[in-house]
């Protein structure tokens, strides 16, 4: 039975290598919409590669460019943030939700609807108002397929066994360009250098986090939505070769992990499809020819992003949302040449410190969410210089 899919954030990393998947598969998946930010032509040319119904940018401005270059296509375009939610609204039965950011909330929230499922990459839609979208996820019956490969790997690693067996489920991390650099060195790396990841091809903002290690804070808090787990079962372990990208501990020491080469074309084909395994022609992994795996853990000292995603699970409450906001805002300047790689980790420790004293309680919506993450962005920008439009994100 062929399937109907939504592509939110079609044009970024994770949007072209799910059409990738979908093209690959013609008669698994029909294309209902595809949602891009502000790049019009991209957004037309894979909305006719992959035969959408309708296409919606983000930015209002795009919207007669588009409509041009989608002319005689028989494509439906809009613009602006209803043209967004009319994408989501329209039926299908999978969204992949890969907006990066803060800004995927909205659509990815609003995407939820009764029988549906959700492949979901937008790990700051989770660490933003994770509860007020799992409860509301659980409520609509809407299933959450993680695409993140951590994720998927530990989706399937779980199922071996009973939640309350798990003594501790780890996530791993590739370690970022960083890993092997002293932190003299680092402290004056610059956002081209931090965005050479040693092993993914991915996004601007994704890159950053992956060289100050909060994209490994953001998976553990990420990890504590999707599976219920608390921050004392929840580890990072860093494994350059990425091969290894979840494990799950038993109770009685037993290890269950997810194996796959790094590529996120694996995670999305099983994230779309669900209930079984699409046969995708890729290099298949060959133990016998990578020889050896290694594996050490992460350094706290020279990366101090993830000891503050961790504290901000420990502490709960609105403080997983605060990190989230001034970390977005800290990595906007970094990648201004505003603010130094330092200021990052410095800038989340000093907005959540402002909050953390006034015990606000866990928003319970996302409308409680999105208030507290803008209070948090106007700290940051008090803080740091940053760009204007870093604070209004939506
Ligand atoms: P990207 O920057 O390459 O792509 C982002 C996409 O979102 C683009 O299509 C962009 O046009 C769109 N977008 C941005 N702002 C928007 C807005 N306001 N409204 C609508 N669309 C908007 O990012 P990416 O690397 O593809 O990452 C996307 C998400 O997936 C992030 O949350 C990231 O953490 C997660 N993720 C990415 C990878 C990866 O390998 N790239 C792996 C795991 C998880
Ligand atoms: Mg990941």
């Amino acid at each position: 039975m062929t399937r109907s899919l939504t592509i939110l954030g079609a044009t970024g990393s994770i949007g072209r290598s799910t059409a990738d998947v979908v093209l690959a598969h013609r008669d698994e998946f029909r294309v209902e919409a595809v949602v891009g930010g502000r790049n019009a032509l991209a957004l037309a040319e894979v909305a006719r590669r992959l035969g959408a119904r309708f296409a919606a940018l983000a930015d209002e401005g795009g919207a007669a460019t588009l409509q041009q270059a989608l002319s005689g296509t028989g494509i439906e375009s809009g613009a602006g943030q209803s043209a967004v939610l009319e994408a989501v609204e329209r039926e299908a039965d999978i969204i992949l939700a890969a907006i990066s950011g803060t800004a995927g909330l909205v659509p990815t929230y609003a995407a939820l609807k009764p029988g549906r499922r959700i492949a979901l990459a937008n790990k700051e839609s989770l660490v933003c108002a994770g509860d007020a979208f799992m409860t509301d996820a659980r409520r609509l019956n809407v299933e959450i397929m993680p695409v993140d490969s951590e994720h998927n790997a530990l989706e399937h690693a779980l199922a071996a066994g009973l939640n309350r067996d798990v003594e501790k489920a780890v996530i791993t991390a590739s370690g970022g360009p960083f890993r092997t650099w002293s932190r003299q060195r680092i402290s004056s790396a610059s956002a081209k250098e931090a965005s050479a990841h040693p092993v993914w091809s991915m996004g601007s903002k994704i890159n950053i986090d992956s060289a100050t290690l909060m994209n490994k804070g953001l998976e553990l808090i990420e990890a504590h939505h999707l599976f219920g787990l608390g921050a004392e079962r929840l580890d990072v372990l860093v494994h350059p070769e990425a091969i290894v990208h979840g494990l799950v501990q038993w109770t009685d020491g037993a290890v269950t992990a997810g194996l796959a080469l790094p590529d996120m074309k694996v995670p999305i084909a099983n994230a779309l499809r669900g209930d079984r395994r699409l046969r995708m022609e890729l290099p298949r992994l060959d133990l016998a020819a990578i020889g050896r795996l290694s594996f050490e853990r992460p350094d706290d000292d020279r990366f101090p992003c993830l000891a503050l995603a961790k504290a901000a699970l420990r502490a709960g409450g609105a403080i997983p949302t605060v990190l989230n906001a001034a970390n977005e805002i800290a990595v906007e300047a970094y990648m201004a040449g505003s603010i130094g790689f330092y200021d990052i980790p410095e800038t989340v420790e000093r907005v959540c410190s402002t909050f953390s004293g006034r015990q606000i309680s866990t928003p319970a919506t996302v409308a409680e969410a999105l208030a507290i993450d803008r209070e948090a962005r106007q700290t940051a920008c008090r803080l740091i210089p940053a760009p204007v439009e870093a604070v209004q994100v939506r």
